[in-house]
Protein backbone atom coordinates (compact mmCIF):
# COMPACT_ATOMS: atom_id res chain seq x y z
CA UNK A 1 0.00 0.00 0.00
CA UNK A 2 1.07 3.79 -0.64
CA UNK A 3 3.15 6.49 0.43
CA UNK A 4 3.73 6.15 -3.63
CA UNK A 5 3.47 8.57 -5.86
CA UNK A 6 3.28 12.36 -4.90
CA UNK A 7 3.33 10.76 -1.81
CA UNK A 8 -0.38 10.48 -1.01
CA UNK A 9 -0.07 10.23 2.89
CA UNK A 10 2.29 13.15 2.70
CA UNK A 11 0.28 14.60 5.51
CA UNK A 12 1.92 12.63 8.31
CA UNK A 13 5.29 12.24 7.40
CA UNK A 14 8.20 13.67 8.89
CA UNK A 15 7.76 17.15 6.78
CA UNK A 16 10.27 16.96 4.80
CA UNK A 17 8.78 17.32 1.51
CA UNK A 18 7.51 20.95 2.91
CA UNK A 19 7.85 24.00 1.21
CA UNK A 20 10.79 25.79 1.94
CA UNK A 21 11.82 29.25 1.08
CA UNK A 22 15.31 28.29 0.07
CA UNK A 23 16.99 27.37 -3.57
CA UNK A 24 14.81 28.82 -6.22
CA UNK A 25 16.42 29.55 -9.47
CA UNK A 26 18.05 32.09 -8.41
CA UNK A 27 21.57 31.15 -8.24
CA UNK A 28 23.68 34.60 -7.72
CA UNK A 29 27.47 33.20 -8.20
CA UNK A 30 26.08 32.50 -12.22
CA UNK A 31 24.39 36.03 -12.57
CA UNK A 32 27.92 37.25 -11.51
CA UNK A 33 26.47 40.11 -9.32
CA UNK A 34 25.86 39.48 -6.05
CA UNK A 35 24.37 42.82 -5.12
CA UNK A 36 20.70 42.80 -5.78
CA UNK A 37 18.84 46.18 -5.25
CA UNK A 38 15.49 44.30 -5.07
CA UNK A 39 12.71 47.55 -6.48
CA UNK A 40 12.48 48.66 -3.35
CA UNK A 41 15.37 50.53 -2.81
CA UNK A 42 16.72 47.73 -0.59
CA UNK A 43 20.48 46.64 -1.19
CA UNK A 44 21.48 43.77 -0.31
CA UNK A 45 23.97 41.12 -1.17
CA UNK A 46 24.26 37.28 -0.57
CA UNK A 47 27.36 36.66 2.41
CA UNK A 48 26.22 40.45 4.05
CA UNK A 49 25.80 40.10 7.82
CA UNK A 50 23.85 42.01 9.88
CA UNK A 51 22.23 41.99 13.40
CA UNK A 52 18.12 41.13 12.83
CA UNK A 53 15.81 41.23 15.53
CA UNK A 54 13.15 38.30 15.50
CA UNK A 55 9.60 39.25 15.44
CA UNK A 56 7.66 35.94 14.98
CA UNK A 57 7.68 32.49 14.10
CA UNK A 58 6.66 32.29 10.20
CA UNK A 59 4.53 29.09 9.17
CA UNK A 60 7.34 26.38 8.79
CA UNK A 61 8.85 27.28 12.04
CA UNK A 62 11.54 29.49 10.84
CA UNK A 63 12.59 33.37 12.45
CA UNK A 64 10.88 35.98 10.45
CA UNK A 65 13.09 39.85 10.83
CA UNK A 66 12.58 42.68 8.57
CA UNK A 67 15.75 44.18 7.28
CA UNK A 68 15.00 47.93 6.03
CA UNK A 69 11.62 46.55 5.82
CA UNK A 70 12.13 43.69 3.64
CA UNK A 71 11.10 40.37 5.42
CA UNK A 72 13.93 38.38 6.24
CA UNK A 73 13.80 34.14 6.92
CA UNK A 74 16.19 32.50 9.15
CA UNK A 75 15.66 29.24 10.30
CA UNK A 76 16.76 28.39 14.06
CA UNK A 77 15.97 31.38 15.61
CA UNK A 78 12.89 32.50 18.18
CA UNK A 79 10.49 35.66 18.61
CA UNK A 80 12.66 38.37 20.66
CA UNK A 81 15.97 36.94 20.23
CA UNK A 82 18.61 39.14 18.38
CA UNK A 83 20.88 37.56 15.85
CA UNK A 84 23.67 38.23 13.67
CA UNK A 85 22.79 36.38 10.15
CA UNK A 86 24.08 36.15 7.16
CA UNK A 87 22.99 36.58 3.82
CA UNK A 88 22.09 33.11 2.03
CA UNK A 89 19.57 33.98 -0.78
CA UNK A 90 17.90 37.56 -2.00
CA UNK A 91 15.07 37.24 -3.36
CA UNK A 92 12.54 40.09 -4.98
CA UNK A 93 9.52 39.07 -1.60
CA UNK A 94 12.53 38.05 0.63
CA UNK A 95 15.45 37.32 1.75
CA UNK A 96 16.63 34.06 3.09
CA UNK A 97 19.64 34.09 5.69
CA UNK A 98 21.13 31.51 8.37
CA UNK A 99 22.60 32.67 11.61
CA UNK A 100 26.04 33.73 12.66
CA UNK A 101 25.80 34.21 16.21
CA UNK A 102 22.59 34.72 18.75
CA UNK A 103 23.32 38.06 20.36
CA UNK A 104 20.23 38.07 22.95
CA UNK A 105 18.63 34.79 23.49
CA UNK A 106 14.97 34.59 24.10
CA UNK A 107 13.84 32.79 27.92
CA UNK A 108 11.86 30.11 25.90
CA UNK A 109 15.48 28.77 24.43
CA UNK A 110 16.42 25.16 25.34
CA UNK A 111 18.83 23.04 23.89
CA UNK A 112 17.61 20.31 21.60
CA UNK A 113 17.91 16.80 23.16
CA UNK A 114 18.58 15.46 19.59
CA UNK A 115 22.28 17.02 18.97
CA UNK A 116 21.97 16.94 14.95
CA UNK A 117 18.50 18.75 15.82
CA UNK A 118 19.54 22.10 13.79
CA UNK A 119 21.03 19.60 10.50
CA UNK A 120 18.54 17.65 9.88
CA UNK A 121 14.80 18.31 8.64
CA UNK A 122 12.05 17.77 10.93
CA UNK A 123 13.24 19.37 13.68
CA UNK A 124 12.47 22.88 13.46
CA UNK A 125 10.99 23.61 16.90
CA UNK A 126 13.53 21.65 19.49
CA UNK A 127 14.82 24.62 20.38
CA UNK A 128 11.95 25.69 21.75
CA UNK A 129 10.56 24.83 24.89
CA UNK A 130 7.30 22.51 24.54
CA UNK A 131 4.89 25.21 26.28
CA UNK A 132 6.18 27.93 23.61
CA UNK A 133 6.07 25.74 20.89
CA UNK A 134 2.19 24.48 21.74
CA UNK A 135 2.07 28.61 21.54
CA UNK A 136 3.49 28.99 18.28
CA UNK A 137 0.77 26.17 17.12
CA UNK A 138 -1.93 28.47 17.86
CA UNK A 139 -0.36 31.21 16.86
CA UNK A 140 -0.09 29.22 13.46
CA UNK A 141 -3.27 28.75 12.77
CA UNK A 142 -4.27 32.99 14.02
CA UNK A 143 -1.57 34.16 11.38
CA UNK A 144 -3.83 31.85 8.78
CA UNK A 145 -7.35 33.18 9.30
CA UNK A 146 -5.59 36.53 9.18
CA UNK A 147 -4.43 35.93 6.14
CA UNK A 148 -7.37 34.68 4.65
CA UNK A 149 -10.00 36.78 7.08
CA UNK A 150 -13.10 33.84 6.36
CA UNK A 151 -16.49 35.40 8.01
CA UNK A 152 -16.53 36.22 11.54
CA UNK A 153 -12.78 34.79 11.88
CA UNK A 154 -11.95 37.26 14.89
CA UNK A 155 -14.34 35.79 16.96
CA UNK A 156 -13.77 31.86 16.47
CA UNK A 157 -13.09 30.20 19.69
CA UNK A 158 -9.82 29.42 19.12
CA UNK A 159 -8.54 27.03 22.20
CA UNK A 160 -5.54 26.21 23.53
CA UNK A 161 -3.75 23.49 21.60
CA UNK A 162 -3.37 20.47 23.31
CA UNK A 163 0.19 18.64 23.72
CA UNK A 164 1.43 15.71 24.88
CA UNK A 165 2.58 14.98 28.23
CA UNK A 166 6.05 14.04 27.15
CA UNK A 167 6.52 15.36 23.86
CA UNK A 168 9.21 12.68 22.65
CA UNK A 169 9.15 8.87 21.62
CA UNK A 170 5.96 9.49 19.77
CA UNK A 171 6.64 8.34 16.53
CA UNK A 172 5.88 4.96 15.74
CA UNK A 173 7.60 4.69 12.34
CA UNK A 174 11.39 4.72 10.85
CA UNK A 175 12.13 5.14 7.70
CA UNK A 176 15.66 5.77 7.38
CA UNK A 177 17.55 5.51 4.51
CA UNK A 178 20.65 3.31 4.67
CA UNK A 179 24.47 3.62 2.39
CA UNK A 180 28.00 2.82 3.29
CA UNK A 181 30.31 5.71 3.75
CA UNK A 182 34.15 4.78 3.93
CA UNK A 183 33.97 1.74 6.58
CA UNK A 184 30.64 2.75 7.97
CA UNK A 185 27.23 2.32 7.80
CA UNK A 186 25.09 5.29 8.43
CA UNK A 187 21.14 4.96 8.84
CA UNK A 188 19.44 8.40 9.32
CA UNK A 189 18.57 11.24 7.94
CA UNK A 190 19.47 13.54 5.18
CA UNK A 191 21.72 16.99 5.96
CA UNK A 192 19.01 19.72 5.31
CA UNK A 193 18.62 20.90 1.92
CA UNK A 194 21.55 18.45 1.18
CA UNK A 195 21.82 14.73 0.02
CA UNK A 196 24.24 13.90 3.28
CA UNK A 197 23.22 10.88 5.06
CA UNK A 198 23.45 11.56 8.72
CA UNK A 199 24.04 8.59 10.71
CA UNK A 200 21.29 8.67 13.93
CA UNK A 201 22.27 6.66 16.99
CA UNK A 202 19.59 8.31 18.63
CA UNK A 203 16.49 10.26 17.34
CA UNK A 204 14.27 11.22 20.71
CA UNK A 205 10.57 12.13 18.58
CA UNK A 206 11.09 7.94 17.73
CA UNK A 207 9.96 4.97 19.92
CA UNK A 208 12.76 4.00 21.26
CA UNK A 209 11.30 0.20 20.20
CA UNK A 210 11.45 1.46 16.46
CA UNK A 211 15.38 2.86 17.13
CA UNK A 212 16.29 -0.09 18.77
CA UNK A 213 15.24 -2.29 15.69
CA UNK A 214 16.97 0.05 13.90
CA UNK A 215 20.22 -0.01 15.07
CA UNK A 216 20.33 -3.50 15.77
CA UNK A 217 19.49 -4.21 11.88
CA UNK A 218 22.36 -1.91 10.87
CA UNK A 219 24.60 -3.60 13.19
CA UNK A 220 23.81 -7.13 11.47
CA UNK A 221 23.85 -6.27 8.02
CA UNK A 222 27.74 -4.93 8.68
CA UNK A 223 28.41 -8.43 10.10
CA UNK A 224 26.83 -10.14 7.82
CA UNK A 225 28.11 -8.34 5.23
CA UNK A 226 25.15 -7.32 3.24
CA UNK A 227 25.06 -5.82 -0.03
CA UNK A 228 24.04 -1.97 0.56
CA UNK A 229 22.91 -0.04 -1.81
CA UNK A 230 25.81 2.86 -3.26
CA UNK A 231 24.32 5.67 -5.19
CA UNK A 232 26.71 6.73 -7.29
CA UNK A 233 27.25 3.45 -8.90
CA UNK A 234 24.05 2.51 -8.78
CA UNK A 235 24.40 -0.85 -7.85
CA UNK A 236 23.65 -2.89 -4.19
CA UNK A 237 20.75 -3.97 -2.34
CA UNK A 238 19.15 -2.45 0.52
CA UNK A 239 18.34 1.25 0.23
CA UNK A 240 16.21 1.56 3.18
CA UNK A 241 14.86 0.39 6.18
CA UNK A 242 11.45 0.67 7.70
CA UNK A 243 10.63 -0.38 11.17
CA UNK A 244 6.52 0.17 12.25
CA UNK A 245 5.50 -0.75 15.71
CA UNK A 246 2.08 -1.35 16.99
CA UNK A 247 1.64 0.88 20.14
CA UNK A 248 -1.56 -1.63 21.24
CA UNK A 249 1.05 -5.00 20.72
CA UNK A 250 4.74 -3.81 20.38
CA UNK A 251 5.29 -6.01 17.47
CA UNK A 252 7.49 -4.26 15.08
CA UNK A 253 7.50 -4.50 11.43
CA UNK A 254 10.35 -4.16 9.26
CA UNK A 255 10.48 -3.83 5.65
CA UNK A 256 13.88 -3.65 3.96
CA UNK A 257 13.21 -1.38 0.55
CA UNK A 258 16.08 -3.04 -1.98
CA UNK A 259 17.40 -1.81 -5.46
CA UNK A 260 17.91 -5.17 -6.72
CA UNK A 261 15.43 -8.03 -7.58
CA UNK A 262 17.03 -10.71 -5.42
CA UNK A 263 18.40 -10.62 -1.71
CA UNK A 264 21.54 -11.72 -0.99
CA UNK A 265 22.32 -13.00 2.25
CA UNK A 266 18.31 -13.09 3.27
CA UNK A 267 18.15 -16.21 4.96
CA UNK A 268 21.29 -15.53 7.56
CA UNK A 269 20.07 -11.74 7.81
CA UNK A 270 16.35 -13.44 8.95
CA UNK A 271 18.12 -15.78 11.51
CA UNK A 272 20.11 -13.31 13.22
CA UNK A 273 16.67 -10.90 13.33
CA UNK A 274 14.86 -13.63 14.95
CA UNK A 275 17.06 -13.89 17.59
CA UNK A 276 18.40 -10.50 18.12
CA UNK A 277 14.88 -8.96 17.72
CA UNK A 278 11.87 -11.16 19.08
CA UNK A 279 9.42 -8.03 18.73
CA UNK A 280 9.82 -8.41 14.95
CA UNK A 281 7.21 -10.13 14.21
CA UNK A 282 7.31 -9.83 10.34
CA UNK A 283 10.17 -9.36 7.57
CA UNK A 284 9.32 -7.83 4.08
CA UNK A 285 11.27 -6.91 1.09
CA UNK A 286 9.65 -3.82 -1.02
CA UNK A 287 11.71 -3.64 -4.73
CA UNK A 288 12.25 0.04 -5.83
CA UNK A 289 15.20 -0.08 -8.55
CA UNK A 290 17.31 2.29 -9.43
CA UNK A 291 17.54 6.42 -8.30
CA UNK A 292 14.38 8.04 -7.52
CA UNK A 293 12.87 9.84 -4.95
CA UNK A 294 10.07 7.86 -3.61
CA UNK A 295 10.76 5.42 -0.71
CA UNK A 296 8.73 2.49 -1.80
CA UNK A 297 8.68 0.84 -4.98
CA UNK A 298 5.37 -1.32 -6.23
CA UNK A 299 6.31 -4.80 -5.15
CA UNK A 300 6.03 -6.03 -1.98
CA UNK A 301 7.39 -9.41 -0.70
CA UNK A 302 6.40 -11.24 2.63
CA UNK A 303 10.11 -13.05 3.44
CA UNK A 304 9.02 -14.11 6.97
CA UNK A 305 6.42 -14.22 9.93
CA UNK A 306 2.85 -12.58 9.79
CA UNK A 307 1.22 -10.48 7.02
CA UNK A 308 0.06 -7.49 9.46
CA UNK A 309 0.66 -5.70 12.58
CA UNK A 310 -2.37 -4.80 14.49
CA UNK A 311 -3.20 -1.69 15.76
CA UNK A 312 -6.47 -0.41 18.31
CA UNK A 313 -8.27 2.79 17.63
CA UNK A 314 -10.39 3.71 20.24
CA UNK A 315 -11.41 -0.12 20.80
CA UNK A 316 -11.27 -1.02 16.85
CA UNK A 317 -8.66 -3.44 15.58
CA UNK A 318 -6.63 -2.21 12.46
CA UNK A 319 -5.00 -4.88 10.65
CA UNK A 320 -2.21 -2.96 9.17
CA UNK A 321 0.43 -4.40 6.14
CA UNK A 322 3.91 -3.09 5.34
CA UNK A 323 2.75 -0.16 3.42
CA UNK A 324 -0.81 0.49 4.98
CA UNK A 325 -1.27 3.83 6.41
CA UNK A 326 -1.45 4.99 9.84
CA UNK A 327 -0.94 8.46 11.50
CA UNK A 328 2.60 8.36 13.46
CA UNK A 329 1.55 9.59 16.61
CA UNK A 330 -1.31 7.21 17.98
CA UNK A 331 -1.75 9.17 21.42
CA UNK A 332 -2.53 12.13 19.65
CA UNK A 333 -4.60 10.65 17.07
CA UNK A 334 -6.92 8.66 19.44
CA UNK A 335 -7.19 12.70 20.45
CA UNK A 336 -8.14 13.67 17.74
CA UNK A 337 -10.67 10.97 16.83
CA UNK A 338 -12.33 11.66 20.13
CA UNK A 339 -12.51 15.22 19.25
CA UNK A 340 -14.20 14.84 15.83
CA UNK A 341 -16.65 12.22 17.79
CA UNK A 342 -17.51 14.86 20.35
CA UNK A 343 -17.99 17.75 17.64
CA UNK A 344 -19.82 15.65 15.20
CA UNK A 345 -22.29 14.23 18.12
CA UNK A 346 -23.94 11.86 16.27
CA UNK A 347 -26.98 9.74 16.69
CA UNK A 348 -28.35 6.20 15.35
CA UNK A 349 -29.88 7.89 12.51
CA UNK A 350 -26.60 9.80 10.95
CA UNK A 351 -25.80 9.12 7.80
CA UNK A 352 -22.17 9.88 7.69
CA UNK A 353 -19.33 10.76 5.31
CA UNK A 354 -15.71 9.69 6.05
CA UNK A 355 -14.76 11.95 3.33
CA UNK A 356 -10.22 11.31 2.75
CA UNK A 357 -10.40 7.89 4.49
CA UNK A 358 -7.31 6.25 4.01
CA UNK A 359 -7.70 3.12 5.58
CA UNK A 360 -11.22 3.91 7.24
CA UNK A 361 -9.94 5.05 10.66
CA UNK A 362 -11.72 7.55 11.67
CA UNK A 363 -15.38 6.44 10.03
CA UNK A 364 -15.06 2.71 11.65
CA UNK A 365 -14.36 3.96 15.06
CA UNK A 366 -17.35 6.34 14.63
CA UNK A 367 -19.11 3.67 12.98
CA UNK A 368 -21.02 2.89 16.72
CA UNK A 369 -22.48 6.03 17.16
CA UNK A 370 -23.69 6.54 13.73
CA UNK A 371 -26.47 4.89 11.71
CA UNK A 372 -24.60 4.06 8.54
CA UNK A 373 -20.91 5.05 6.96
CA UNK A 374 -19.42 5.32 3.87
CA UNK A 375 -15.82 6.74 3.16
CA UNK A 376 -13.80 7.60 -0.31
CA UNK A 377 -10.52 7.31 -0.76
CA UNK A 378 -8.63 7.36 -3.59
CA UNK A 379 -6.33 4.63 -3.32
CA UNK A 380 -7.53 0.97 -3.65
CA UNK A 381 -5.23 -0.62 -1.58
CA UNK A 382 -6.39 1.50 1.58
CA UNK A 383 -9.94 1.19 0.58
CA UNK A 384 -9.45 -2.63 0.62
CA UNK A 385 -8.06 -2.46 3.95
CA UNK A 386 -10.92 -0.31 4.94
CA UNK A 387 -13.56 -2.38 3.82
CA UNK A 388 -11.06 -5.55 5.24
CA UNK A 389 -10.75 -3.67 8.67
CA UNK A 390 -14.83 -3.22 8.83
CA UNK A 391 -15.57 -6.99 8.50
CA UNK A 392 -12.92 -7.49 11.16
CA UNK A 393 -14.81 -5.43 13.66
CA UNK A 394 -18.18 -6.96 12.35
CA UNK A 395 -18.71 -3.75 11.89
CA UNK A 396 -21.69 -3.90 8.94
CA UNK A 397 -23.13 -0.40 8.60
CA UNK A 398 -19.76 1.25 6.68
CA UNK A 399 -18.65 0.51 3.01
CA UNK A 400 -15.73 2.36 1.33
CA UNK A 401 -15.56 3.47 -2.19
CA UNK A 402 -12.25 4.20 -4.38
CA UNK A 403 -12.55 7.71 -5.79
CA UNK A 404 -12.10 11.25 -5.19
CA UNK A 405 -14.42 13.41 -2.89
CA UNK A 406 -15.34 15.63 -5.26
CA UNK A 407 -16.46 13.47 -7.72
CA UNK A 408 -18.76 10.21 -4.84
CA UNK A 409 -19.89 12.65 -2.69
CA UNK A 410 -22.22 14.84 -5.28
CA UNK A 411 -22.59 10.92 -7.02
CA UNK A 412 -23.91 9.61 -3.42
CA UNK A 413 -26.22 12.75 -3.04
CA UNK A 414 -27.44 12.57 -6.64
CA UNK A 415 -28.34 8.83 -5.89
CA UNK A 416 -30.61 9.49 -2.99
CA UNK A 417 -28.01 8.90 0.02
CA UNK A 418 -27.74 12.32 1.70
CA UNK A 419 -25.22 12.99 3.99
CA UNK A 420 -26.32 14.76 7.50
CA UNK A 421 -22.71 14.03 8.83
CA UNK A 422 -19.57 14.81 7.16
CA UNK A 423 -15.76 14.22 8.31
CA UNK A 424 -13.40 15.57 6.07
CA UNK A 425 -9.60 14.96 6.50
CA UNK A 426 -7.49 16.28 3.27
CA UNK A 427 -4.03 16.43 3.07
CA UNK A 428 -1.98 19.24 3.03
CA UNK A 429 -3.63 20.54 -0.21
CA UNK A 430 -7.26 20.96 1.75
CA UNK A 431 -10.31 20.50 -0.06
CA UNK A 432 -11.29 20.61 -3.51
CA UNK A 433 -12.61 23.40 -4.93
CA UNK A 434 -15.80 21.20 -6.40
CA UNK A 435 -16.33 19.32 -2.98
CA UNK A 436 -16.73 23.06 -1.08
CA UNK A 437 -19.19 23.86 -3.62
CA UNK A 438 -21.13 20.69 -3.41
CA UNK A 439 -21.16 20.81 0.78
CA UNK A 440 -22.31 24.72 0.02
CA UNK A 441 -24.82 23.36 -1.67
CA UNK A 442 -26.49 20.11 -0.05
CA UNK A 443 -25.15 21.63 3.59
CA UNK A 444 -25.01 18.59 5.58
CA UNK A 445 -26.60 19.16 9.31
CA UNK A 446 -22.84 18.31 10.97
CA UNK A 447 -19.37 18.82 10.07
CA UNK A 448 -16.30 18.63 11.26
CA UNK A 449 -12.99 19.14 9.29
CA UNK A 450 -9.46 18.02 10.49
CA UNK A 451 -6.98 19.83 9.10
CA UNK A 452 -2.93 19.15 8.89
CA UNK A 453 -2.36 22.96 7.18
CA UNK A 454 -3.67 25.80 8.65
CA UNK A 455 -3.54 28.24 5.48
CA UNK A 456 -5.15 25.62 3.45
CA UNK A 457 -8.00 25.57 6.12
CA UNK A 458 -8.17 29.16 6.37
CA UNK A 459 -8.58 29.59 2.87
CA UNK A 460 -11.27 26.38 2.49
CA UNK A 461 -13.10 28.26 5.49
CA UNK A 462 -13.69 31.72 3.27
CA UNK A 463 -15.74 29.37 1.77
CA UNK A 464 -17.28 27.13 4.25
CA UNK A 465 -17.92 30.03 6.06
CA UNK A 466 -20.90 31.28 3.77
CA UNK A 467 -23.17 28.63 5.54
CA UNK A 468 -21.40 27.47 8.90
CA UNK A 469 -20.56 28.95 11.30
CA UNK A 470 -16.90 28.13 13.12
CA UNK A 471 -18.03 27.13 16.50
CA UNK A 472 -14.41 26.25 17.22
CA UNK A 473 -10.87 25.51 16.16
CA UNK A 474 -8.96 22.82 18.59
CA UNK A 475 -5.24 22.45 17.98
CA UNK A 476 -3.91 19.23 18.25
CA UNK A 477 -0.18 18.50 18.54
CA UNK A 478 0.54 15.66 16.95
CA UNK A 479 4.03 15.93 15.88
CA UNK A 480 6.20 17.59 18.70
CA UNK A 481 9.53 19.19 18.06
CA UNK A 482 8.17 20.19 14.60
CA UNK A 483 6.56 23.00 12.87
CA UNK A 484 3.56 20.59 12.01
CA UNK A 485 0.01 22.09 12.93
CA UNK A 486 -3.13 20.09 13.08
CA UNK A 487 -6.59 20.91 14.12
CA UNK A 488 -10.29 20.45 14.18
CA UNK A 489 -12.81 22.40 13.70
CA UNK A 490 -16.44 22.12 14.30
CA UNK A 491 -18.57 23.98 12.10
CA UNK A 492 -22.71 24.23 12.74
CA UNK A 493 -24.99 25.17 9.50
CA UNK A 494 -25.82 28.95 10.21
CA UNK A 495 -29.61 29.21 10.81
CA UNK A 496 -31.49 31.30 7.81
N1 LIG B 1 -8.43 9.90 7.43
C1 LIG B 1 -7.26 9.08 7.33
C2 LIG B 1 -6.25 9.52 6.27
C3 LIG B 1 -6.01 10.97 6.12
S1 LIG B 1 -4.69 11.36 5.02
C4 LIG B 1 -6.60 8.92 8.69
O1 LIG B 1 -6.95 9.60 9.64
O2 LIG B 1 -5.71 8.09 8.83
C5 LIG B 1 -5.55 11.96 3.61
C6 LIG B 1 -6.02 10.87 2.68
O3 LIG B 1 -6.73 11.48 1.60
C7 LIG B 1 -4.92 10.07 2.02
O4 LIG B 1 -5.15 8.73 2.30
C8 LIG B 1 -5.05 10.36 0.53
O5 LIG B 1 -4.75 9.26 -0.28
C9 LIG B 1 -6.50 10.74 0.41
N2 LIG B 1 -6.88 11.63 -0.71
C10 LIG B 1 -6.12 12.56 -1.32
N3 LIG B 1 -6.85 13.25 -2.21
C11 LIG B 1 -8.11 12.75 -2.16
C12 LIG B 1 -9.32 13.07 -2.84
N4 LIG B 1 -9.38 14.03 -3.74
N5 LIG B 1 -10.43 12.37 -2.51
C13 LIG B 1 -10.39 11.39 -1.57
N6 LIG B 1 -9.26 11.05 -0.90
C14 LIG B 1 -8.13 11.71 -1.20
Amino acid sequence: MTEQKKRPYQKSNNGSGKKTYYGKNFDPRKSGDTRRNTGDGVNVRIGQNFPLTIKRLGINGEGIGYFKRKIVFVPGVLPNEVAVVKVTEVEPKYIAAKVLKIREKSADRVKPLDEFADNVGGFELEHMNYSAQLRFKKDVLVQSLEKFQPKGWSDYDIRETIGMENPYGYRNKAQFPIRKIGNELSVGMYKRGSHELVDLPVVRTQTPATMKVMRTVRELLDKLSVSIYNEDKNRGTVKTIVARVSHTTGEVQLTFVTNTDGFPGDTALIEAINKALPEVTGIFQNYNPGRTSLIWGEETLKLWGKDYIEETILGKIFQLSPRAFMQLNHTQMSVVYNQALSALDLTHADKLVDAYAGVGTIGLSLADKAGEVRGMEIIPEAVDDANHNAALNHINNAKYEVGTAEKLFPKWQAQGWVADALVVDPPRTGLDTALRREILRTQPEKFVYISCNASTLARDLVDLSKAYQVDYIQSIDMFPQTARWEGVVKLTKRQK
